[in-house]
């Protein structure tokens, strides 16, 4: 697989205002001039986000002999967040600039660097000051000189003063530099990311409660109960779709980092390896089943196999509880990310709260009849992070040429995965002041609704249409023309290829969901 570390077919931005364009995702609260960290999905996002997790759940679920499907709460009582450890560990290093610029960084995401410090030179007293501490990483002096420059001519009017620095001692340390001003950055200090708010009438401290920052933490207290219900023996799983709430430091590349976000997890439960008998899978060999098979179903529905690949967590990183921890990472256009993680938690989270609620979560196993905790190995993914990728694995662009003169003209092609595709088929009159044809095509797509979402639309000229429909992912769109009226047939055209095939109009519903399911 060859290891890339750049996209160079699609930019985020690309991404972003085709997402803005056709209304897919937006920013939240737009018309209050946003909400940092959210986004809202339009009709079309909707459907694609529900298509992924629709995707998801059949292939987690209902195609499975061994996984349930739960729904837990958003909140959950305080005892949990303080059992599973993320009262106290749910933290990252938040840390600021010193910089006039003053962002604000995760300091994980910073490297450390050896440095020159630098300082500004050129003030004198009785003009502004720089801020305190203002010093400067020698590979980012040019990127702060720029930046001190426009601040220092747009915020404090003066113009024409060139800003000066001078090395400090041409010391060499090691700190955090702001990529954006290149000023010193604060020592880190730990940020709790859950978010909480207050039950009831009266806010005092006993009425606080987090919204969860992950799904998983419901299936584990709901595990005995779902358990029993489903008359579960070991190894099987439990999957929940939901939102998920995180306070982060710094939300930014569009979806990718939010506050509220989606995610799909499952817990799987399985024997520890001492109590397997020959022939069962142990629980590393079911950890490996599960990063296998979740990158797996990436490429199932459509990612480049060589956009994906896997990060082990290194041994010494991860936590004392864990037997192996591994990101199934997408070559985002912003570089490798985190897509999905999977993790075997070992007895951890069962244990904890066996401790913490005094209730009995052991297995009896009737093989070896012995009480025991299970193992958990979880697969954890990102709907929106999902939905991201796949986003960026479909788009191009193509020139296309046509006509006697080879006219050129440029169409953007979401090219989804028909399962995730928003519209499946668009049916267009070529002409819309025809009532004959437009009470066919109407007909066509009211049949055709009843099996799959399809829509109608006569708002513009045959090629723009189908346009509008291309950088959207339809699959499929069919023209009613003048000659349907007498052959009772209909132009079907691909979305890929673009290659036009002249079917029945009573064969089309058949010829669809036929199609849409090969
Ligand atoms: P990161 O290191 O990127 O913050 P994480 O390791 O904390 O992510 P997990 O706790 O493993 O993430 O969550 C499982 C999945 O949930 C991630 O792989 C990702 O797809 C998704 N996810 C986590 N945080 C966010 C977020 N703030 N916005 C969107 N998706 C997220």
């Amino acid at each position: 697989m060859a290891d890339k570390s750049q996209r160079s077919d699609v930019t985020l931005d690309t991404i972003v205002s085709l997402c803005k364009r056709r209304g897919i995702i937006f920013p939240g609260s737009e018309i209050y001039g946003g909400l940092q960290g959210t986004f809202d999905y339009g009709p079309i996002g909707a459907e694609l986000k529900r298509n992924v997790k629709d995707a998801w759940w059949r292939s987690m679920v209902q195609e499975r002999f061994d996984i349930e499907g739960v729904d837990t709460c958003v909140l959950l009582h305080p005892s949990v967040w303080k059992a599973s450890g993320h009262v106290e560990n749910f933290t990252d290093p938040l840390c600021d600039s010193l910089g006039p610029s003053r962002k604000r960084y995760r300091a994980d995401h910073i490297e450390e660097t050896e440095c020159s410090l630098y300082r500004i030179a050129d003030v004198t007293d009785g003009e502004p000051k720089p801020v305190e501490g203002a010093e400067i990483w020698a590979p980012a002096k040019k990127k702060a000189k720029e930046f001190y420059q426009t601040w220092w001519e747009k915020h404090l009017g003066l113009e024409g003063r060139r800003v000066k620095l001078e090395e400090v001692e041409g010391s060499a340390t090691t700190g955090r530099f702001s990529p954006d001003d290149g000023g010193r950055l604060t020592d880190p200090r730990m940020f709790n990311l859950m978010l909480s708010t207050a039950l009831g009438p009266v806010e005092d401290s006993s009425a606080r409660v987090f919204l969860r920052p992950e799904t998983a933490q419901g299936i584990f207290i709901a595990y005995e109960t779902a358990r029993a219900a489903a008359r579960r023996k070991l190894p099987f799983g439990l999957a929940q779709q939901g939102k998920s709430f995180r306070n982060e430091i710094t939300p930014r590349n569009f979806i990718f980092r939010t506050r509220e976000f989606e995610q799909m997890e499952m817990e799987f439960f399985c024997k520890p390896e001492e109590f397997c008998r020959n022939g069962e899978r142990t629980d590393m060999e079911w950890f490996d089943y599960w990063r296998n098979s979740r990158l797996d179903w990436y490429v199932r529905y459509g990612i480049d196999r060589d956009h994906l690949k896997f990060y082990d967590h290194p041994k010494e990183k991860l936590s004392h509880y864990s037997r192996g921890t591994t990101d199934i990472e997408y070559l985002y256009p912003i570089g490798w990310q985190e897509l999905e993680g999977i993790a075997h938690r070992g007895n951890y989270d069962l244990s904890q709260h066996m401790e913490h609620s005094g209730r009995d979560l052991r297995y009896f196993d009737p093989q070896v009849e012995q009480h025991y905790v299970p193992y958990v190995i979880e697969p954890a993914a990102g709907t929106d992070r999902a939905v991201l990728a796949f986003l960026c694995d479909a788009y191009r662009e193509e020139v296309v040429t046509r006509g006697d003169e080879g006219k050129e003209s440029r169409r953007v092609v979401l090219g989804l995965h028909n399962d995730l595709a928003p519209i499946k088929a668009a049916v267009l009159p070529l002409l819309q002041n025809r009532p004959d044809l437009v009470e066919m095509a109407r007909k066509l797509a009211a049949d055709l609704k009843r099996h799959t979402n399809a829509v109608y639309d006569d708002t513009g000229a045959i090629g723009k249409l189908y346009r509008r429909q291309d950088e959207i992912g339809t699959p499929y769109c069919i023209t009613v023309d003048v000659d349907s009226l007498e052959d009772q047939a209909v132009t079907v055209r691909h979305r890929d290829t673009m290659e036009q095939e002249r079917i029945g109009a009573d064969r089309i519903v058949g010829w669809v969901r036929e199609h849409l399911s090969a």
